[in-house]
């Protein structure tokens, strides 16, 4: 039988090289797209690879037409919301134009299954917790209306044109992958885990906590980390709902705990034996106090369950990773 051939947008990025090595594992073929502007050549180890961007139409349907496309994942964004208050243009030409002009290039190319890298920013401020798939949705910074906005379209062109989808609107990715062939490497980092692991090594001098005067149990910023081979196990759980001719829709996807930022810090020092150094700083802006999933959905409808749920085995694999990255400078 024919391998599968699925498209794997953004491929060559954190998340997107998670999902890659796992679909490979369950034995797809898998066709990387990326322009590498923030993603790694090396990091899109598993399958073929084409370089391209979503800002023009015409690299997406060359590739569709190289290769036989039976379904996409789409990783490819923006992702930093302090940068999407400074910098919106850029958020609604790559999250909102070039989904735009994926969307379309399926269309023309027939291609109706596609599972959406989408968020928890789309909730905003959560009037409760753990969050349900049902809150109300109303972001409070343009990346999360970036992503909201997707969902939105994607619903139209799947009543209108037959386009099936699964959003995953993730919590706070973390960790790497345990048989560290894959990992976080963004620059500049503004994550808090890889940034505490530089302060941990020493490669900076400390970590900025972002506010400690939240209405948390110790004042900072509740966060609900969800280790990425779990979150790139639902992507593989979504695509197989799609082909097994499952309806469009969007599940959570988190653990549903929250750890503050000062836990997560009291962790990684745990975990690799250093300091960290802390300073106070102000809150950053666009980040609600607490954001915590509940996954009973996907959980129950998809059968997802993650293996790492722990944030220790999530910080000691992004530690292994780390080192493995930095060898040489540390
Ligand atoms: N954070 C922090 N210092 C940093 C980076 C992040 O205190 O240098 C906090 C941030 O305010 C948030 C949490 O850590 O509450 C997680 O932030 P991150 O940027 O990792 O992910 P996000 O929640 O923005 O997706």
């Amino acid at each position: 039988m024919r391998k599968r051939t699925i498209l794997v947008i953004g491929g060559a990025g954190y998340i997107g090289s998670h999902a890659n090595k796992a679909l490979a594992a369950a034995g797809y073929r898998t066709v990387v797209f990326d322009n590498l502007s923030t993603g790694h050549r090396r990091l899109a180890r598993w399958g073929e690879f084409f370089k391209g961007s979503l800002s023009r139409p015409t690299d997406l349907s060359r590739c569709f037409k190289k290769y036989r496309i039976d379904a996409v994942l789409h990783f490819a964004a923006s992702a930093y919301v302090g940068e999407s208050v400074t910098d919106p243009a850029k958020y609604y030409a790559n999250n909102v134009v070039n989904t735009l002009n994926l969307l379309n290039v399926m269309r023309a190319a027939g291609v109706k299954r596609l599972v959406f890298s989408s968020s928890c920013a789309v909730y905003g401020e959560p009037a409760s917790l753990p969050m349900r798939e049902n809150l109300p949705k109303n972001p409070v910074n343009p990346y999360g209306r970036t992503k909201l906005m997707m969902e939105q379209a994607m619903a139209d062109y799947s009543a209108a044109y037959g386009l099936k989808y699964i959003a995953l609107r993730y919590f706070n990715a973390a960790g790497a992958d345990p048989d560290g062939e894959a990992g976080e490497l963004h620059a500049p980092e503004t994550h808090l885990i890889p940034l505490v692991l530089d302060a941990a090594s020493g490669r900076r001098p400390c970590i900025s906590v972002f506010g400690a005067d939240y209405p948390t149990p110790d004042g900072t910023c509740l966060r609900d980390y969800i280790h990425v081979t779990d979150l790139a196990q639902a992507h593989l759980l979504a695509l197989r709902r799609l082909e097994a001719g499952g309806e469009s829709r969007a599940f959570n996807l988190g653990n549903g705990r929250g750890f503050s930022v000062r836990q997560v810090i009291k962790a990684a020092e745990k975990v690799t034996g250093l300091k960290v150094p802390v300073k106070l700083a102000p809150r950053r802006a666009g980040d609600p106090p607490a954001l915590v999933a509940s996954s009973a959905l996907i959980r129950r409808e998809l059968g997802w369950k993650p293996l790492y749920p722990g944030l220790e085995t999530m910080l000691a694999h992004a530690w292994r990773w780390y080192r493995k990255a930095n060898k040489g400078v540390l």
